[in-house]
């Protein structure tokens, strides 16, 4: 494989419902950092049905080149379609690293084209840098349970490819003045010769805000005695329109699921402002929440560990505070 035909750093750019997805924007933010560190270019791959119109909105996001393929065949996301315009564009324009968000469609891409590529992927990365020497992309994640970070190197074959978990890294500010070159690319590809079809597309029709796009947690932990004491933290989420988190111990209790639990295993999450009920503050919890504008924490021991990581602290009983909480709030 000759390195020399590879260069930049991509990031594939997830649309939904129209919009770019918030951790397409965040990659565009580390892109630029390593595209910077390593003197090189950042691009965008952005697929869909009328998605051309986004591609200004890559560059003013930090990208320098936006690759688009625009066709109603990209309607909705589908492995098939999308794999292989992806795969044209890499084979076309060779990318030194590419990125994904470590979203359900991310990872389905990502693995997709690892598999057609002779490259690995790293997947559920939780921090980027590039080496300084070599300039190879540095991704680490959690390994062996959580705990250890793992870096992994991809030092032989080209493109380097990982998946990023969500609000792991930061968008930069949009800049309306950033200009960019967008190239406007097409493969033949044709409804036939696609396996897979959408007939129909069901929305989830639970009312549950995501916890990675939260602006308000209430999260709860063991504090919360069981199942049924753990609905006062529904409660109060409710009230205050946010989301529930749990730790890992709630999750393993089986009082919610496990796409509610914050932390090291779980989901990484920095709200305007988080609130941490009857939990210790072990560092595996603190580790997914600790970025959080304000972290309110209530918890009946004064010397908790969670108190060491909190903006306010309340010492009490949750059972106590909580319809207090939702007492004022319900009232605001
Ligand atoms: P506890 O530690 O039991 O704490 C309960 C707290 O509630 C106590 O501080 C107590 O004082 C307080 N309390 C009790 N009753 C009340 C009351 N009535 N009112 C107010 N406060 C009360 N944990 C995570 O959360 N996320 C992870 O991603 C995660 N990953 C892990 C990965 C590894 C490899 C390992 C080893 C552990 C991981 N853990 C994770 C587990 C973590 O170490 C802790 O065990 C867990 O966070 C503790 O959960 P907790 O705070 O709910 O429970």
């Amino acid at each position: 494989m000759n390195f020399d035909d590879y260069r930049g750093t991509w990031v594939f750019m997830e649309v939904k419902d129209g919009a770019i997805a918030s951790v397409s924007l965040e990659l565009l933010g580390a892109g630029r950092q390593l595209a910077d560190k390593r003197s090189s270019e950042l691009a965008g791959v952005l697929i869909g049905d009328g998605v051309t119109s986004l591609a200004q909105e890559v560059i003013e996001y930090g990208a320098d080149v936006v690759y688009v393929y625009d066709a109603p065949i990209y309607k909705h996301y589908r492995t098939e379609t999308y794999m292989k315009a992806l795969l044209a564009c890499v084979e076309k324009f060779k990318p030194e690293i590419l990125l994904y968000g470590a979203t359900s469609t991310g990872k389905d891409l990502a693995s997709a084209v690892a598999t057609d590529l002779p490259t690995g992927l790293t997947a559920d990365t939780t921090q980027l840098d590039v080496e300084e020497d070599t300039g190879l992309l540095l991704a680490s994640r959690p390994a062996f349970g959580g705990n250890i970070m793992a870096t992994i190197l991809c030092k032989k074959y080209r493109p380097q490819m990982a998946t990023v978990r969500p609000k792991v890294v930061r968008a930069l500010p949009r800049d309306k003045e950033r200009t960019g070159v967008i190239f406007e690319e097409s493969i033949p590809i044709h409804e036939d010769d696609i396996r897979t079809k959408v007939l129909e597309i069901v929305r989830n029709t639970i009312q549950t805000v995501r916890i990675s796009e939260a602006d308000i947690i209430v999260s709860g932990g063991k504090g919360m005695g069981s199942a049924a004491g753990f609905q006062l933290i529904h409660k109060l989420a409710e009230v205050l329109g946010g989301a529930v988190g749990a730790s890992r111990d709630v999750v393993e209790a089986g009082w919610v699921g496990h796409h509610h639990q914050v932390g090291q295993t779980g989901v990484t999450v920095t709200p305007k402002i988080y609130f941490a009920i009857g939990i210790s503050g072990a560092i595996q919890h603190i580790v997914g929440m600790q970025n959080s504008g304000l972290i309110i924490a209530i918890n009946k021991d004064p010397n908790a560990l969670i108190f060491q990581s909190c903006h306010y602290g309340i010492v009490g009983d949750a059972f106590e505070i909580i319809p207090l909480l939702i007492e004022q709030f319900r009232g605001a």
